[in-house]
């Protein structure tokens, strides 16, 4: 609830700012929860004006952003509503950057667990000797990374140091298929981490695995 409008507030200033009447439309102007937005506006290569409609609703003069910056900026609500909650309950201190590095930290958990379910796509449709359209999957994490045609994610390189200089590296699962062009995502020429070949034998021996399920498939329908 808005301290504006509850009588048992023991202010009526915004417990962000401190320095404005907490109403909503204050919420898209505050140059504090601001902070946190505009890390999501720089990572997804968003410039337009800030405005209390981009900062609330991701909504541009053109109307809404991107599915996938609509997606992310849902995440970053959640984490501002959390830590703004928590001010008034817990008596803690809304830090932009630790609200900021918390929704990153969610959103890396999303890709990972969509990461998954791709890659089972893939193979499933490799062993049927097709290749699955990933455009809804990709729709759903532009700008931020795409997957490519064999199943594998690539962060956007902005977002990749976002991860990096956060320290949130250790979140993101290690791409045995990454290495032969992982440039996108290690960034700035550094040579990619080695991969294991424990998880690159792994992954070979569960596409066998994949392609005898479906030729067994296609052997009983035959
Ligand atoms: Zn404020």
């Amino acid at each position: 609830m808005m301290r504006h409008a509850n009588p048992e507030a023991n202010s009526h200033s915004c417990r962000c700012c401190h320095r404005f009447p907490e109403r909503t439309i204050h919420l898209g102007r505050c140059t504090v929860i601001g902070k946190v937005l505009n890390r999501l506006w720089q990572v997804a290569g968003v410039t337009l004006p800030p405005s209390p409609a981009l900062n609330l609703f991701a909504l541009g003069p053109d109307g809404p952003l991107a599915s996938g910056i609509i997606a992310f900026h849902l995440i970053v609500w959640k984490f501002i509503l959390i830590s703004f909650t928590q001010v008034d309950l817990a008596g803690t201190r809304f830090v932009p950057d630790e609200v900021w590095k918390g929704a990153v930290r969610r959103y890396i958990s999303r890709v990972e667990r969509l990461k998954v379910v791709v890659r089972t796509r893939v193979l499933l449709a490799e062993g049927r000797g097709e290749q699955p359209s990933l455009d809804k999957e990709n729709e759903l994490t532009a700008p931020f990374g795409a997957f490519r045609s064999d199943g594998y994610f690539r962060w956007s390189e902005v977002m990749w140091s976002e991860i990096k200089s956060l320290e949130l590296t250790r979140f993101v699962a290690p791409d045995p298929a990454a290495a032969p062009n992982a440039s996108l995502a290690t960034g700035h020429g550094r040579r990619p981490p080695p991969v294991s070949p424990t998880h690159a034998t792994g992954l070979a021996s569960m596409r066998a695995v994949f392609r005898n399920i479906a030729f067994e498939a296609s052997r009983r329908q035959g």
